[in-house]
């Protein structure tokens, strides 16, 4: 595949879904660069995950198009798009559990290990580590196929709170060694904050901003409609 290097990795324009009488997504646009940690926050309800799970090819958009470098990639399903380079995680542990960490992460065991410094813990079934520790094998398997775009939803999701630094940490490692793109859904604002390069608000299906964490916290419409809540 040629890829030019200003090329957004991923282009959403104008993404629509209704479920009945409510429109989830309401007409979304928005790009991300290669690289680039892409936040996405909004109340309950925004249409943030209905938005994902178009992004994953779990639903079908009803209009709008979405591009993976450059490819229209709107009607394509799950396992098409993990082909050409989308990784996810899920809000809660896909690990099997009474495998080992090693199993769980297969081939690409090693490496993903040391770098998600788990190697202390890689022959124990996952199921028997901390949530926080089973949470940071998820996340490594999203990165076994070396995709070009990790979709994170949630990923500070019932961890510890003292565990996000960590997480933020080895995100921002991981963006930085593996050159990818990251999508990340988050109610965790001190994590979203600290971690993306860029955020975009979602308010009941559409877009209020995008811009970096300083223009996010510094947008009026933005603090009286969600962060001020
Ligand atoms: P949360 O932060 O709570 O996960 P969200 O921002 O991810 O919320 P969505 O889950 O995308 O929001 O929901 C957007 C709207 O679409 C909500 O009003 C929700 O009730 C509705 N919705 C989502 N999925 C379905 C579905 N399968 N059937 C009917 N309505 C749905």
């Amino acid at each position: 595949m040629t890829m030019s290097t200003n090329q957004p990795v991923l282009k959403v324009t104008d993404l629509k879904k209704a479920y009945g009488a409510i429109q989830a997504v309401g007409g979304v646009s928005f790009e991300v660069r290669p690289g680039e940690i892409f936040g996405v926050i909004g109340p309950n309800g925004s249409g943030k995950t209905t938005l994902f799970n178009s992004m994953l090819g779990q639903i079908t958009p009803d209009t709008g198009k979405i591009e993976l470098n450059g490819q229209d990639v709107t009607q394509l399903g799950p396992l098409e798009l993990n082909r050409r380079g989308v990784g996810r995680t899920f809000q809660t542990l896909q690990v099997f559990g009474k495998m080992t960490v090693r199993d769980n992460l297969s081939a690409k065991a090693d490496a993903l290990i040391d770098q998600f410094h788990i190697r202390h813990v890689a022959d124990k079934k996952a199921g028997e580590l901390s949530y926080g520790q089973q949470k940071l094998v998820d996340i490594a398997m999203a990165f076994m196929s070396e995709p070009d775009l990790v979709l994170l939803d949630e990923p500070c999701a019932g961890v510890n709170p003292s565990l996000v630094g960590g997480i933020s940490t080895l995100l921002k490692d991981l963006n930085k060694t593996r050159k990818g793109s990251f999508v990340v859904i988050e109610h965790n604002m001190d994590f979203v904050m600290d971690l993306c390069h860029r955020i975009m608000v979602m308010v009941e299906g559409k877009v209020m901003a995008i811009g970096t964490p300083e223009e996010i916290r510094a947008n009026k419409q933005v603090l009286d409609a969600y962060l001020g809540s």
